[in-house]
């Protein structure tokens, strides 16, 4: 090969890299500034809401049961200022998702200190559901979501950004999950962590689109027994003694014990 072809090949990758980087530096600005893009802003404690639809009572219902479920979880760091954006069409939830090379229909996502809740997917997916179970990821709770990856943010502030990354899935979607329904569930007639794990239990309560949100329900029940039952520190739940099949063995074999006893 020539070496004026070799130069023009190296000139276009350098082209092609120096674009890609722009890109990225581009992605990484609109996603670290994501209020720029929303109408409507307000604040609660030190989470900032923006949404492209006006704020109003129905937010600040949402907010003040959101910030009841993270004030219930000992993570949470009220000092610690993160955004939630509320998506309230497909198209907003996608122009974000997007730059991260998600997939557009997904309930939501938290990265770099930003929430973002896809509303309409969230919608649709208590349709499907029915709302049924309830305290599951898709019965079609806007809280719920937007509690769910507020959590992943705090988790990750707690136990570093790279370390969360690092835990099993298990692990981070069940504290997620643990964090939206342990304060809230029990105090809801039909819903403690027994009725929950025997909810859990029963395929007849699980329709397909259900289904496939199945894992993170007994991921938050496996954590709310290590944490409210077992009384387990933070810490301790998340070291490597701690395995997806032991704990979910040691609930089942706690909630049969009750069941002996009744
Ligand atoms: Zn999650």
């Amino acid at each position: 090969m020539s070496k004026i072809i070799i130069k023009k090949i190296f000139k276009w990758l350098g082209a092609i890299v120096g674009v890609i980087i722009l890109l990225i530096l581009l992605s990484i600005s609109i996603l670290s500034n994501p209020g720029s893009f929303f109408s409507e802003e307000k604040h609660y404690d030190s989470i900032t809401v923006y949404s492209n639809k006006p704020i109003g009572q129905e937010t600040d219902s949402i907010m003040s049961e959101v910030l009841l479920r993270l004030n219930a979880v000992p993570i949470y760091n009220p000092d610690s200022k993160y955004n939630l954006c509320l998506c309230s069409t497909q198209r907003k939830f996608s122009f974000f998702s997007r730059l991260t090379l998600r997939a557009n229909r997904v309930m939501g996502f938290s990265l770099l200190g930003s929430a973002y809740v896809n509303e309409d997917y969230i919608k649709e997916l208590g349709l499907k559901t029915g709302g049924q179970p309830k305290y599951l990821t898709r019965e079609g709770s806007i809280v719920h979501v937007a509690t769910h990856e507020l959590m992943h943010g705090y988790l990750a502030d707690t136990y570093g950004y790279f370390a969360s990354r690092s835990l099993p899935e298990w692990k981070t979607e069940g504290y997620c999950e643990y964090g939206v329904n342990q304060f809230v569930a029990p105090k809801d007639k039909g819903y403690s962590i027994t009725e929950r794990i025997d909810i859990y239990l029963d395929d007849s309560q699980w329709n397909r689109a259900a289904e496939i949100h199945r894992p993170h329900y007994v991921w938050g029940l496996m954590m709310e027994y290590l944490i409210n039952i077992r009384e387990l520190k933070f810490e301790q739940v998340m070291d490597d003694i701690v395995t997806n099949e032991k704990t979910y063995q040691e609930m089942i074999d706690w909630r049969n014990s009750i069941k002996d006893k009744n």
